[in-house]
């Protein structure tokens, strides 16, 4: 008689609970199947990166005793469901219980909380042990509020969890953000930090998942694929970041160039998401950096606030928001995401540079998610339904609890402003203050109207003209208003004509 423990590929923590004893009569079961790789069309680093990965965990359990039963997708037992796998694996097993940890996604804790209730034998899901908060405590903190400030959850995590505290309540260097320090573009020096991360041939695997007739897009070369694969890898691109890049990420945190594809940011998203790392690890690698006066209070504050601050938060609203959060369209945007969405292939030089890295690296960084991919997005009417799906596909962190309130939320306000104080858009000056996108594109960054005007412009123009019902009041947004009052009929038209234009014809942009 055994426990059989379902270990998901996001769950991927040697350090559970599960693990700090042997126990004969627990089996571990992971599954590659293709309930996981058709949900949406990923990309191939995506698919290599959390096989590999689970196949060296499984690897790393045997060795240290524990009994596993590996599924890989193309052994012929494979019925490729999570749900009909585990049927059949708790007949093999003669199992008196099935256990699971606490899912991150919304239809997999659907899915198997349906299935453990429907069992004859006790069916129990187990704490993941990876989170700072539960799912519901940014909504017990927000209750019936209808904005959620992130701002405010976040100086609540630092409180209760200790973190960059002076002791007296009061935050250390007496200010809780310095975000208004970390805006600069970046010159070119300091240097981009060497990628020190491990190269891996994943030729085999790759060709196993093709002939299994999964379906990808963008990059699978290894020149490309360094993504780490188990706890000591992340360890250690752990130690080179807070050695290397955290010095620099506070001041370049928001920086856009084509001269480098990850500036200082960590690159620690996928191990953080597929748990080999700790939240509480990471924060207290840049705290402790910090205290040694390695690492300059505004750093290591930027980096603590988008772990211990964001990213607990948007797990918080997307549990307050599902099932329905997918589906919410508040400027009604239907255009579908034109083809060189899929290519890169688009004379804007910044939109080109943060699809084309996203297409080859499985990653871009946030500023590039958010102010170039996004920010076009939004301005353009792209179906958020659609956008959402490219960026749950497209890179190598995206699970949905937090690819959807940043895309959906805070990216394209599909929510009506849940998540954001305002739209994320801006026109070409944003862009052309934060880097050197604007040099050297085809388009002419000043200009609104004409075949050359960069769109941005003329498309930023049209979206507050276009939405001055929804926004125009919006104090945040004052001034956009009065900027656009004082525009004069006849070019308020030329602007929404050649909005219009670019709306018609985006294939060729
Ligand atoms: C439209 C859009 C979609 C996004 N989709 C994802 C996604 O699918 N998965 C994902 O992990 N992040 C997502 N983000 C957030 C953020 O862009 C990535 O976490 C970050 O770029 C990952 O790179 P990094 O590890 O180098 O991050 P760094 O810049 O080094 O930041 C450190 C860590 O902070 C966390 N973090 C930073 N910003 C956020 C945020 N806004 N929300 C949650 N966590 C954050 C991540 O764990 C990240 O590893 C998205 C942002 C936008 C605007």
């Amino acid at each position: 008689m055994t426990t059989l423990r379902l270990i998901l590929g996001d769950q991927l923590n040697p350090e559970h609970s599960w693990f700090s004893a042997h126990d004969d009569n627990a089996v571990y079961v992971l599954m590659e199947v293709r309930q996981e790789t058709d949900y949406v069309r990923h990309h191939a680093q995506k698919i290599i990166a959390i096989f590999a990965a689970m196949r060296d965990f499984a690897r790393q359990l045997r060795l240290s005793g524990h009994r596993v039963h590996y599924l890989g997708i193309d052994d012929p037992a494979n019925r490729q469901s999570l749900t009909a796998n585990l049927d059949v694996l708790l007949v093999q097993y003669s199992s008196c219980a099935f256990e699971y940890q606490a899912p991150d996604e919304w239809r997999l804790d659907q899915q198997l909380a349906e299935y453990a209730s429907q069992l004859a034998i006790p069916g129990r899901m187990v704490d993941s042990e990876h989170f700072y908060s539960r799912r519901d405590e940014a909504a017990e903190l927000f209750g019936e509020r209808k904005q959620w400030l992130m701002e405010h959850f976040y100086r609540q995590m630092r409180m209760r969890h200790g973190v960059l505290m002076a002791g007296n309540g009061k935050p250390l260097g007496g200010q809780w953000n310095f975000d208004h320090e970390n805006r600069k573009p970046w010159p070119g020096l300091p240097r981009e930090p060497a990628d020190w991360r491990s190269e891996h041939d994943h030729s085999a695997l790759w060709e196993n998942i093709r002939q299994s007739g999964v379906s990808s897009f963008g990059e699978p070369s290894a020149a490309c694929f360094r993504w780490p694969l188990n706890r000591a890898e992340a360890l250690q691109q752990l130690d080179d970041f807070i050695a290397e890049a955290l010095p620099s990420f506070g001041d370049f945190q928001d920086a856009l160039t084509y001269r480098a594809w990850r500036l200082f940011h960590s690159l620690l998203s996928f191990a953080l998401n597929t748990k080999m790392l700790n939240p509480r690890e990471v924060v207290g690698r840049a705290v402790d950096a910090h205290a040694a006066g390695h690492v300059p209070l505004a750093a290591a504050e930027g980096f603590i606030r988008q772990i211990l601050g964001w990213r607990e938060y948007v797990r918080g609203v997307y549990w307050a928001n599902m099932p329905g959060y997918p589906a919410q369209n508040f400027f009604a945007h239907l255009r579908p995401l034109p083809s060189w969405f899929w290519t890169g292939e688009t004379k804007m030089r910044c939109l080109a540079h943060a699809l084309g890295q996203s297409l080859e690296h499985a990653y871009a960084h946030h500023i590039q998610r958010l102010m170039v991919i996004g920010n076009f997005a939004l301005l353009a009417g792209l179906n958020p339904v659609e956008v959402h799906g490219w960026y749950l596909g497209v890179y190598i962190d995206a699970f949905e609890w937090v690819e959807l309130p940043n895309t959906v939320g805070m990216s394209q306000f599909a929510d009506g402003g849940k998540l954001a104080t305002k739209p994320y858009v801006s026109s070409a000056a944003y862009i052309d203050r934060m880097g050197d996108y604007c040099k050297g594109c085809d388009y002419d960054k000043k200009a609104r109207v004409g075949s050359l005007a960069c769109p941005f412009n003329a498309l930023y123009w049209d979206f507050f003209a276009r939405n001055s019902q929804r926004l125009a009041t919006n104090p945040r947004l004052a001034m956009v208003y009065r900027q656009l009052a004082r525009m004069s009929p006849g070019d308020l038209q030329a602007v929404q004509a050649r909005a219009d234009q670019i709306g018609r014809s985006i294939e060729p942009l």
